[in-house]
């Protein structure tokens, strides 16, 4: 077995400073949730990508996502403690929150410190004034992994 035939995917990377950035508002489906995304580079600027995986839970939930660092995800109504938090597998890294009224899958966050400790992997799917069609997608075998 060779890491030459894993798939590849997208891990998330600290942006680079210099790099633009744009505040996105999102909420869940009844409101009971609402925060403020600090997404770099901004989902229509042409470097940017948005990931739809395959793996058993991005499939269910239809996760569309972009990796944004923690304090870049800030609830302004409610707090991510709130959420309803679901894992799986024997050694979970990867908790994914969704509001317990609605359903709405929000976001996931590791909570394993040796796996991107810092980062959040936020659907945007929830964000406002955001055309779904329009975005870069790109797809990720998590599946495999
Ligand atoms: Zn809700």
């Amino acid at each position: 077995m060779s890491d030459t035939t894993k798939p590849e995917i997208t891990l998330p990377t600290a942006p680079d400073a210099n790099t633009a950035s744009q505040k996105y508002h999102a909420s869940c489906h009844c409101g009971s949730f609402t925060y403020d995304v600090t997404a770099s580079p901004p989902l229509d600027d042409p470097s940017c990508t948005v990931t739809e995986c395959n793996c058993s839970i991005c499939a269910r939930n239809g996760y569309l996502f972009i990796y944004a660092l923690d304090a870049n995800v800030q609830f302004t109504k409610g707090d991510i403690s709130e959420l309803r938090s679901y894992t799986f597998g024997p050694n979970p890294r990867v908790a994914h929150y969704f509001c317990g009224t609605c359903g709405a899958s929000c976001v996931a966050r590791s909570i394993d410190p040796d796996f991107f400790a810092g980062m959040t992997c936020v659907n945007v799917r929830m964000f406002e004034g955001v055309d779904i069609k329009t975005l870069k997608t790109k797809f990720a075998d998590g599946k495999s992994l």
